[in-house]
């Protein structure tokens, strides 16, 4: 007797239990991103079915965000967070989470999805050691500059968001297989375009584009940071301007949001191009989309070396 009613009396709360969780049907799937990458890909995947809310522009740089009331107050109605993780915004996200009283994204959760945690990463410290300043103690988290990646991601998210709307899990797949097949494409179209560019060797003022150098064949053969995070100091950059000068580079890169100044400089000493980047869609007109994002790497690396078509 104890027993039948116990079995009732969990059947009911399952039953209760997976009411609260599942979206209502009618309701769209409120995303938050913490980048403009990550809200690209949500809204390719997720089309109508999704809005999409955005915690930083690619103006900002996603390691200093400042972790203000209108973002607590997006947080707090999302059911899926969409960030990079390893780190990357260590600064912010968890004072946003903490402040939201969203249970639904807390890290554990379905509603949590870190990209950093479904693809391998570059640059992972032997051991950590964030003593020194290094902001990338986890691995170096600009991981959506290699779409290959960024492919990868996509798989995993859909299958999330699948999960959580299981409804329209139909719908996420689809979209899925379209975003796969044009993607696909797009990777042979850039691979093929940016062959001039392999080899071809470069400084950097962050490691922003490690990902990016490592698919398309780029040579670093020197950072501005000192580490990743500290500003170049005079002595560095005095340093670094005699290796240059012994070691010849291409191109001098940083990311549009970063500190042009330095590379200026760097570049003007030894008479190659700096070249600003947008390490996130939406950074400059006309490059909104993760494809013409990449479509506008892969032609300003080309055009900087004098190679383009
Ligand atoms: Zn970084």
């Amino acid at each position: 007797m104890m027993r039948v009613q116990w079995q009732r009396l969990w059947s009911k709360w399952m039953v209760a239990a997976l009411a609260m969780v599942a979206l209502p049907a009618a309701a769209e799937l409120r995303v938050f991103a913490c980048e403009p990458e990550w809200a690209a890909l949500a809204a390719a995947l997720g089309g109508d079915r999704v809005s999409v809310d955005t915690a930083t522009t690619a103006a900002q740089d996603p390691h200093y965000v400042q972790a203000r009331p209108g973002l607590i107050a997006l947080v707090r109605r999302a059911d899926l967070l969409v960030c990079t993780g390893a780190d990357l915004e260590a600064g912010w996200l968890p004072l946003l989470l903490r402040k939201s009283g969203n249970s639904a994204i807390q890290p554990g959760r379905p509603g949590h999805f870190l990209a950093a945690e479904q693809v391998r990463l570059l640059a992972v410290p032997e051991r950590l050691d964030r003593a020194l300043g290094d902001i990338h103690a986890a691995g170096n988290p600009h991981l959506a500059l290699d779409p290959r990646r960024l492919l990868s991601v996509a798989e995993r998210l859909a299958e999330r968001m699948a999960a959580i709307d299981p409804e329209h899990a139909a719908a996420y797949r689809e979209r899925l297989a379209g975003f796969r097949n044009r993607w696909q494409a797009a990777i042979s179209r850039w691979e093929a375009q940016a062959a001039p560019l392999r080899g071809r060797r470069v400084a950097v003022h962050h490691p922003t584009f490690t990902y990016l150098e490592a698919w398309l064949g780029l040579e670093r053969v020197a950072m501005l940071e000192p580490r990743p995070g500290v500003p170049p100091s005079s002595g560095h950059l005095a340093e670094l301007l005699e290796k240059l000068r012994a070691e010849p580079v291409d191109l001098i890169l940083h990311a549009s949001h970063e500190n042009a100044r330095p590379a200026g400089w760097l570049a003007g000493k030894i008479g190659v191009p700096a070249l600003a980047l947008p390490a996130s869609p939406g950074g400059s007109p006309g490059v909104g989309t993760l494809e013409s994002w990449m479509d506008a790497l892969v032609a300003d690396l080309l055009h900087a070396i004098g190679a383009e078509g």
